[in-house]
């Protein structure tokens, strides 16, 4: 079935007309603007994938039974697509997103999408709703694949049946005029995940996890969390949607190992990769919250940075705790952060050789 699936186009017969169209995408912001369609791919036991289309973006509606509703089986990916300076289009790295989803639905007893049907699904959608890439400075057109369980069962089970879809949605730049620091609340109280769990994978239980500490993270006047082990509560994991970096005064760089309970980020990955090829030193390790305040205090940590497919690479400014409060360097965005940030960017917007065949043009 998988091979031979072929998209079925439903154009919609009422899209947004082209100056409303032009409005909405004067501002977009994050996830609020929608295009006019998005992709569908069925999936059951006994028929394996099967009906996909390209059609029209609506409601959908389902059975108040089905099972995700009350079990969570769901994952789901992030990735662009970004307008180049020469005016073509490229996703970048989705065959990257395409592994991962498939990681994910291997952890949460679901069906693997091929590569091939996951790459064309988001291709067709983003040919057919082009024209809702911004064209301005440093917007894009966020792709969201995911899945879940529509078996109509109230049983603790794996779903026989699954619905997949891909929406677009024109984003701006994150940042507007540049990349302000972020100030990151390390929770004690709450972790995101344990070994054995789901922290590897991208599924919506996760972030739903996760919100109350982001929360606590907004009331301790932060603007986002970072989570410590399970185990020990004293490695620094990630942030509630992106993974951590820190840059030593040597000119090092150092990065959580992944060892089962962090999202594989595929802009850390990338990093990781442009970094090496620049003859800077970066290395997988551990680094634990008190080493972490010891080395922003003694001067030998000088930057810290995130990094995820939203906001690309952002600088952090302040870390706070119950214990109190200490700055990263002068707090400012530091040097070497936005090298790697522009490094990136520049290959993503077509401005810099894409030596590792990261863009997938379209
Ligand atoms: N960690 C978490 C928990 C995330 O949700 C994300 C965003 N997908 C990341 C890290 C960064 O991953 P990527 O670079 O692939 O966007």
């Amino acid at each position: 079935f998988a091979q031979s699936a072929t998209f079925r186009h439903e154009p919609n017969a009422t899209p947004v007309e082209a100056n409303e169209r032009a409005k909405r995408l004067i501002d977009p912001g994050f996830g609020r603007v929608f295009t006019d369609h998005m992709a569908m791919i069925r999936y059951s036991e006994t028929e394996g994938w099967h009906d996909a289309r390209i059609t029209a973006r609506a409601p959908l509606t389902i059975d108040p039974a089905s099972s995700v509703l009350h079990y969570a089986q769901e994952i789901f990916e992030g990735m662009k697509a970004y307008r180049l300076a020469d005016g073509r289009t490229a996703l970048f790295r989705p065959e990257a997103n395409a592994r991962r989803f498939q990681d994910s639905a291997r952890r949460l007893a679901m069906p693997e999408l091929p590569t091939e049907l996951f790459l064309e699904s988001v291709e067709r959608l983003v040919k057919t709703d082009a024209n809702w890439i911004p064209e301005s400075n440093g917007g894009a057109l966020y792709l969201r694949p995911f899945m879940f369980a529509s078996e109509v069962f109230l049983g603790v089970k794996p779903s026989a049946e699954y619905l997949y879809m891909v929406l677009a949605s024109s984003v701006g730049a994150y940042f507007k005029g540049g990349a302000p620091t972020v100030s990151i609340w390390v929770s004690q109280q709450y972790t995101r995940a344990a070994q054995g769990g789901t922290g590897a994978a991208k599924c919506g239980g996760n972030y739903a996890a996760s919100l109350l500490a982001q929360s606590e993270a907004i009331r301790n006047g932060c603007d986002q969390v970072v989570f410590l082990d399970a185990a020990e509560r004293r490695w620094v994991e990630e942030l509630g949607g992106m993974n951590i970096f820190f840059v030593f005064d040597d000119g090092s760089m150092a990065t959580p190992a992944l060892t089962g309970t962090i999202l594989p980020g595929i802009t850390r990955d990338s990093i990781l990769t442009l970094a090496r090829a620049n003859g800077i030193e970066v290395r997988e390790e551990g680094y634990t919250f008190d080493q972490w305040r010891a080395d922003a205090a003694s001067g030998r940590l000088v930057e810290a940075f995130a990094c995820g497919t939203a906001a690309v690479v952002t600088p952090i400014g302040t870390v706070a705790s119950p214990e109190g409060r200490f700055t990263i360097g002068d707090g400012a965005p530091g040097a070497l952060t936005m090298r790697m940030r522009d490094a990136l960017v520049s290959i993503q917007r077509g401005t810099a050789p894409d030596e590792n065949n990261w863009l997938h043009h379209l």
